[in-house]
């Protein structure tokens, strides 16, 4: 293998929330193959993409290279690093990879969409090595916030890769096994060439506290409420799910259910085994008839989203589920960044409403599921790898586990999305680049970054919109009277002048001040009313709304 290298690309997740697709290549530069570990979204906001529910990676490159494309494989299922996998295998078709927990909620959302394409998932053990293609992979459980999240162990003739995942270091994770460190350790005594990490929570000092700690809360909390309790929670924790069973349990409560996403994880928590001491829970139709200190509702929502039971609860718009002065709701979850003001109305209508909302600033109620300092040093202490390449996280996170490598006397390589970088043999180091950028999910259609129609509504959403009708006669006269309609912008102006008016005056006097032989031009029509027509507007509002002229030659 004289040409063969070991090159490493990420497409998503490096400088950004979210949006996790990381390949790996090996061979010679002209002919490689592909693994893609993850395939993830992130969620859009209404600010800066308005009506986008989802942002995934372009993966246009990827498609180009179909059929240098060894498979997917998926850490684990949260949908940073599942999230668009039903969206974009069709265009890449290649086999999937996923321990049961990652397939069993990949096929329970496919189940879920209409349309969602049958993707053939290839389920592999826990802990279990494995080929794909060249590539020989290993897995190495990881505790986190979801069942099953696997860091990967690549071996390949140029050394041996470690691919983090999501983890943390919990001893006591309440449900699955805790991050294997003897496999880990294990790694470090037969080499590593390069370990790719997490770096969520690198800018946070010591270790994260244990699920075991936030079920302990949990059960004080539900156990001390003296009447309705409703927990909210991120739905793909299972182990809160367990955590939030065993303490109703201890209080003689009855679960209930509240919301598809909690419904569904359920439902695939309890077929993969992971919920099988948890007792049977309940449907939200019998929530009205049990006393209400024997009840806790373990609701989704839990970031504020306007759909999800909580704020439907808390707006006292959901059929079956109510709350009232007295009652308890608790938050065991953090707002991910841009929800936070949704999250506080939520807050907000249930304290008006005489209603105790508790917190993870006041109680151990959430702990993150990403290594803090302490944790990522202990890794590196175990690995011992020649290279770190910092992924997962915005750039302070990258710029911080970089700097902590460092300390642990460990080279670092740092990249942006699309640079290619090779790992072995010889010295790392960038030496090429993939295009890369990003995909709107809009509706059901996918859409570049790139292109117009974001940047479009998001003028509309700011400044309006104004739609000219002009017919002309094929002299250059106006055969009517122009038509004007206004979109989002106001009536008037301070000194009480129509808008419409003032555009409607526009219209004319661009069209009469332009020369003669211009007028018969359709097209030059046009666009001088499109500029009149803006900046007349501009003049009285101090915006610019997108103003649409049509022209018909009658
Ligand atoms: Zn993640
Ligand atoms: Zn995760």
């Amino acid at each position: 293998m004289a040409d063969s290298e070991l090159v490493f690309a990420p497409l998503g997740g490096v400088g950004e929330i979210g949006m996790n697709l990381s390949i790996y290549g090996l061979g010679d530069p002209r002919q490689r193959k592909w693994l893609i570990v993850d395939v993830g979204v992130s969620f859009a906001t209404e600010e800066h993409q308005p009506g986008v529910d989802l942002m995934m990676p372009d993966i246009s490159y990827l498609v180009e290279e179909r059929r240098n494309l060894a498979g997917i494989v998926l850490t684990h299922a949260h949908e940073d690093h599942f999230g668009a996998l039903l969206d974009l295998w069709p265009k890449l078709r290649v086999p999937v990879y996923a321990t049961p927990f990652t397939a069993a909620l990949l096929e329970a959302k496919r189940l879920g969409e209409p349309g969602a394409p049958e993707i053939p998932v290839r389920q592999v053990a826990l802990g279990s090595r494995f080929n794909i293609g060249p590539f020989d992979i290993e897995l190495v459980s990881m505790a986190h916030s979801i069942p099953e999240s696997n860091a990967l162990i690549l071996r390949t003739p140029h050394g041996n890769v470690l691919h983090t995942g999501d983890w943390k270091l919990d001893p006591t994770p309440v449900i699955g096994e805790p991050t294997d460190e003897a496999k880990l350790r294990a790694l470090g005594e037969e080499g590593c060439l390069a370990l790719v990490g997490d770096s969520t929570n690198a800018v946070r000092e010591g270790r994260s506290p244990s699920e075991s700690d936030v079920a302990k809360t949990l059960a004080e909390l539900i156990t001390s409420a003296p009447a309705r309790v409703a927990v909210t929670t991120f739905a793909s924790n299972v182990a809160r799910i367990r955590a939030v069973a065993q303490a109703a349990r201890a209080c003689d409560r009855e679960v209930v259910v509240v919301g598809r996403a909690m419904d569904r994880i359920v439902q695939v928590a309890r077929e993969t085994g992971y919920l099988d001491d948890a007792q049977e829970f309940r449907g939200q139709d019998v929530y009205g008839h049990l006393p209400s200190d024997k009840v806790v509702a373990l609701c989704t929502g839990s970031q504020g989203e306007a759909r999800a039971a909580l704020a439907r609860i808390a707006q006292d718009e959901h059929p079956e589920v109510t709350l009232a002065r007295g009652d308890r709701v608790i938050f065991s979850s953090r707002p991910i960044p841009g929800n936070e003001k949704a999250i506080s109305t939520v807050i907000n209508g249930l304290i008006d409403q005489g209603i105790e909302v508790i917190t993870d600033r006041t109680h151990l109620v959430h702990v993150s599921g990403h290594p803090r300092r302490e944790e990522l040093a202990e890794l590196i202490s175990w690995v011992r790898p020649q290279l770190l390449i910092p992924v997962h996280g915005e750039a302070l996170h990258l710029s911080e586990h970089a700097a902590l490598a460092r300390q642990c006397g460990v080279a670092v390589g740092t990249c942006r999305n699309g640079d290619v970088v090779k790992l072995g043999p010889g010295d790392p180091g960038i030496v090429d680049e993939i295009p890369t950028g990003r995909l709107y999910k809009d509706g059901k259609i996918l859409i570049s970054a790139e292109g117009r129609t974001i940047a479009d509504r998001r003028r509309l959403s700011f400044a309006g919109f104004v739609s000219v009708a002009l017919a002309l006669t094929d002299k250059g006269q106006l055969a009517a009277d122009p038509e004007v309609e206004l979109f989002g912008i106001p009536e008037q102006t301070e000194a009480k002048e129509s808008m419409a008016e003032i555009a409607y005056d526009a219209i004319v006097e661009t069209f009469e001040t332009l020369p003669k032989q211009r007028r018969r031009d359709p097209d030059a029509v046009e666009e001088a009313v499109r500029r009149g027509v803006r900046a007349a507007l501009a003049e009285s509002w101090g915006k610019k709304p997108l103003v649409h002229v049509h022209v018909l030659v009658v």
